[in-house]
């Protein structure tokens, strides 16, 4: 393998500032939002409820890559004014995803952080679109990629000359099928310990299952993890896309108590 800038001996340790919250550092991030953004309503009641329980960065899907053509496919730029509105009314940075590389300049007024879904993991045009910006990415892993793969997608945003990746761990596909994906927290112990890039988990996409998402959370900072990815809604039944891994605004509240409790540990 050529000198990659990710590697570990490439330099120390990459530490991402986005406003007040520093992601790398000692303190866990805890990311949580809706799937889609729904409307604005919504949206804020979420954001503030989340903003209460000390949650630091609020998520949501205006750009939706939905598995079926016919399924709704986001508010898109609607929702990203939304999501922009919601976030600076309540001074909590936001992150949303982008999957068109016509999309990435004008996204730069939305957002603080682009996130790059795991259907796009391997779309080398968006990965160096972004590359050339200097906001915070959040590289999903592919849902078939490997360790390696995944580390070269990243080097592709870093060779552009943009170091703020965020790796984020959402399960690859296996023979399992009684969770959505295998959780792989391999990766985070192997990230940890061989590269400089920051790594979260995201325990909705990572099981499926909302029950199995406060236990995954604590593994994967058990593991390592910088953060955690969680969806949640103030009625996550009604969730639009993905309720099934939608956990309530509670649910969040518990797994972050835990997680500092965990903290303390390690
Ligand atoms: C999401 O975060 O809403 C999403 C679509 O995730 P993934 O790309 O991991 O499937
Ligand atoms: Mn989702």
């Amino acid at each position: 393998m050529e000198k990659l800038i990710g590697d570990i001996k490439s330099g120390s340790k990459i530490k991402i500032k986005i406003k007040n919250v520093i992601i790398g550092d000692n303190k866990r991030v805890i990311i949580s939002g809706p799937c889609t953004i729904e409307n604005y309503d919504i949206m804020l009641s979420i954001g503030k409820k989340l903003k209460d329980i000390g949650v630091d960065i609020l998520r949501g899907g205006a750009f939706k890559p939905r598995t079926s053509p016919y399924t709704f496919q986001g508010l898109q730029w609607e929702g990203l004014k939304i999501l922009k509105s919601v976030g600076e009314q309540l001074n909590m940075p936001v992150v949303t995803e982008i999957m068109d590389t016509r999309d990435v300049e004008k996204s730069l007024d939305y957002t603080n952080i682009i996130q790059i879904g795991s259907r796009n993991m391997y779309n080398y045009n968006l990965l160096k679109e972004v590359g050339k910006t200097k906001l915070p990415i959040i590289l999903k892993r592919g849902m078939s990629a490997s360790i390696s793969e995944w580390i070269y997608a990243a080097e592709y945003i870093m060779a552009e000359g943009n170091l703020n990746v965020i790796l984020c761990e959402r399960g690859i596909r296996t023979f399992e099928s009684y969770t959505r994906n295998t959780l792989d927290l391999n990766s985070v112990a192997v990230i940890k310990q061989k590269y400089r890039m920051p790594i979260i988990v995201d325990t909705s996409h990572g099981t499926g299952l909302r029950e199995l998402v406060p236990n995954m959370s604590l593994a994967a900072v058990a593991a390592g993890a910088d953060g955690i990815m969680i969806e949640s809604h103030i009625n996550p039944e009604d969730s639009i896309s993905d309720a099934r891994q939608t956990v309530s605004i509670d649910t969040v509240k518990k797994i972050k108590e835990n997680i500092e409790k965990l903290e303390k540990i390690l």
